[in-house]
């Protein structure tokens, strides 16, 4: 790896850092592009995928098939809305009473879990609100 390589991951992992909304690969590069002009968005997949390898961030896979990328490695779970697509942290993990009850039934290994939730988030229930009154 070169100190260029280097410096790009820096760049993609400081910007996810000041990030709570768990942008996209597209989101991240046109952030990052600013500072780093020369860059792609394979270089900043490449990165990310990288990083999300080692267990630095967390890569997250939802029903619209869009990667979204989170800072916050540690044990929370997330709410996507169906109306606007906004990721949001949920700081509750049930993980290890499901994850002992599916080890008991299960005779591969079991390395994680992933468990989102989803419907309509608080902002689009108050739009909506609104739309229905104006009527
Ligand atoms: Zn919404
Ligand atoms: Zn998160």
């Amino acid at each position: 790896m070169t100190r260029k390589y280097s410096r790009q991951r820096e760049e993609i992992l400081y910007y996810l850092s000041t990030r709570k909304d768990h942008p996209t690969a597209d989101n991240i590069y046109a952030a990052v592009r600013g500072k780093l002009p020369n860059i792609s968005l394979g270089t900043v997949y490449r990165n990310l995928t990288l990083l999300a390898d080692r267990g630095e961030i967390l890569r997250l896979h939802f029903a619209d098939g869009v990667d979204r990328f989170d800072y916050d490695t540690t044990p929370h779970s997330h709410f996507i809305c169906k109306n606007c697509g906004r990721v949001t942290d949920i700081p509750i993990y049930s993980s290890d009473t499901i994850m002992d009850a599916v080890r008991n039934q299960f005779d591969g290994q079991i390395e994680g879990q992933i468990t989102y939730f989803y419907g309509t988030c608080s902002d689009c229930l108050k739009k909506n609100k609104t739309q229905e009154k104006g009527e």
